[in-house]
């Protein structure tokens, strides 16, 4: 999602452009940390992944997802005045939910404490693969489509940003269960803190075909 953005949102950055899609995965290892959401390690839940969503209401019901697109674009908005960008916010915000419904069993709340929903493509690894792989590709075809390297960084900070995506993926999928959901909470603060300042960099040095 957040490098098909790049297509209809040409001049974000496309740091902006993937943390969207990922904000319900921002929030929810530092909700973890506060307490204020629950996962329980659960090797076999499903069987791609190793986890009891037990509780994520602030994080992943549908009805907060709205909010924090709502809040997220505004900021955007306020800042850049780009109409495309703030709709790319809101429609990546929001679009976690509809590809966590996807993968995850029916642990994805509507509203805070509401019923839960989920088609759990995650109980068939291959299904997974294919599908995550394929929507993965597609978007870096996108991006790919709509950028070009202005220089050596433009190139090369974004081919090894996507081998270290490929290396992580892999490494869920077939690396044994963490061993505690403080583990699981900081490698996910971890994740942002190095993954979207890294995408601001090789964005700044590609140059938008579309832009
Ligand atoms: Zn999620």
């Amino acid at each position: 999602m957040g490098f098909a953005a790049k297509r209809f949102a040409p001049r974000s950055s496309d740091a902006v452009l993937l943390a969207a899609p990922q904000f319900a995965d921002i929030l929810w290892p530092v909700f973890l940390l506060l307490g204020w959401e629950q996962v329980r390690i659960d090797p076999g839940n499903t069987r791609f992944t190793p986890f009891d969503f037990v509780s994520y209401p602030w994080s992943h019901s549908l009805l907060m997802l709205c909010a924090w697109a709502t809040a997220f674009g505004a900021v955007y908005y306020a800042i850049t005045r780009y109409w495309a960008g703030t709709i790319a916010v809101w429609i990546g915000v929001v679009s976690h939910w509809v590809l966590d419904w996807m993968t995850h069993r029916a642990d994805m709340p509507l509203v805070p404490g509401g019923a839960r929903y989920g088609l759990g493509l995650w109980n068939s690894i291959a299904g997974t693969m294919i599908v995550e792989v394929l929507m993965f590709a597609a978007g870096v075809w996108m991006y790919v489509s709509a950028t070009r390297a202005k220089d050596r960084i433009g190139r090369w900070a974004f081919i090894a940003y996507l081998v270290l995506l490929l290396v992580i993926y892999v490494a869920d999928a077939f690396g044994t269960a963490p061993g505690s959901v403080t583990e699981v909470a900081w490698a996910g603060v971890a994740g942002v803190v190095i993954l979207i300042p890294w995408a601001w960099w090789f964005d700044r040095h590609r140059k938008g075909e579309l832009a």
